[in-house]
């Protein structure tokens, strides 16, 4: 099956994961979202919603988001990595096999970490929006991070309306690593701008 879009990730150890995006909401989808919502408040509808209120319903993360399903396919995705995102209770993994009996490539039990399978990954948009949050985190992983990095991209091509909602919790949560050691990012950033202000004297 070709993918709608197409995004490569670079793995630490010089191997390429290729992310096709196989399955975005259509806009039967999209209606049948609105018409679930509607529907929690006694109304009917068959109308497409639009961007805005796309956007809207997913950053309030209401259930009928629930209907907005994605699917991509993870080609020569280091099977370490295939189990970080496994993790992932509400998205579904169909993740290649390395039994010695479905396989002839390698002898499973002698298989580094990072031998590439093939991986299908199946999430509602709230799920989608989890993945992002925890794994684009500077404390994820960071072939994790750049297959969801991915991930991310693909997904955008068909669903701008969550560009700013497929993001680091950090980002989300204004500023504030809610890890337990935080990532630094933000801190980072402050450090930057307190620089700068120095420099450059208060703005008055
Ligand atoms: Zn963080």
């Amino acid at each position: 099956m070709e993918g709608i879009a197409t995004a490569r990730a670079l793995m630490t150890n010089g191997t390429i994961c290729t992310v096709q995006l196989l399955k975005a909401p259509t806009d039967d989808d999209k209606a049948f979202c609105r018409l679930c919502a509607l529907g929690t408040i006694g109304k009917d509808s068959t109308k497409v919603p639009d961007e805005k209120w796309l956007h809207d319903i997913c950053k309030a993360r209401h259930s009928p988001i629930r209907e907005l399903r994605f699917a991509f396919k993870l080609v020569d995705v280091p099977y370490f990595v295939s189990t970080h995102l496994a993790r992932h209770i509400h998205a579904q993994p169909y993740i290649q096999s390395q039994r010695n009996d479905r396989q002839s490539k390698y002898d499973r039990r002698k298989a580094p970490q990072d031998a590439p399978v093939t991986m299908i990954w199946t999430m509602n948009a709230e799920e989608l929006m989890t993945v992002c949050n925890k794994r684009l985190c500077m404390k994820a992983d960071t072939d994790t991070r750049a297959c969801v990095n991915a991930i991310r991209m693909v997904s955008l091509t068909q669903a701008p309306y969550l560009a700013d909602l497929l993001v680091p919790m950090c980002v989300y949560l204004g500023n504030k690593c809610p890890e337990m050691h935080g990532c630094g990012r933000w801190e980072r950033k402050n450090e930057e701008v307190e620089t700068k202000e120095e420099q450059n004297g208060p703005d008055i």
